[in-house]
């Protein structure tokens, strides 16, 4: 899968959905999301998302080994039709520390994507 303008290619590795941190949501995004799952919205946020850190949105839930709560056994997005917009951006526009070993993805015409950004975010 590439990204919006083609210049990444995503392999599916999951690299970026096992990353122990949030994957913010837009209240877009809930909406988007619950339709897609079949879940009324109040029903969604309650079993699948959790207050963000700083308690200025919701993120995804996420399992005790901090992956996403929607990667499935299969190391495939179960929203993958209706996902956030962070899980699009990464790496090009938000990375972590050290992502350039895991992700298995390529930035056309290069070995490897671009660097992280300051900060891992
Ligand atoms: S929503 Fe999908 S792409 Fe985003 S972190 Fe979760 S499993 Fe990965």
């Amino acid at each position: 899968m590439a990204s919006g303008d083609g210049s990444f290619e995503c392999s599916g590795c999951g690299t970026c959905c096992r990353w122990p941190g949030q994957v913010r949501v837009s209240a877009a995004e809930i909406d988007r999301i619950a339709a897609f799952l079949g879940l009324p919205v109040r029903e969604f946020i309650a079993e699948w998302t959790a207050l963000t850190s700083d308690r200025r949105g919701l993120t995804l839930g996420e399992r005790e080994d901090g992956a996403c709560a929607f990667l499935s056994g299969d190391n495939r997005c179960r929203l993958q039709a209706a996902k956030p917009q962070q899980c699009q951006d990464f790496p090009l526009r938000w990375n972590f520390p050290g992502w350039e070993r895991l992700c298995q993805g390529r930035k056309a015409g290069t070995c490897r994507p671009g660097r992280p950004s300051p900060g891992g975010s």
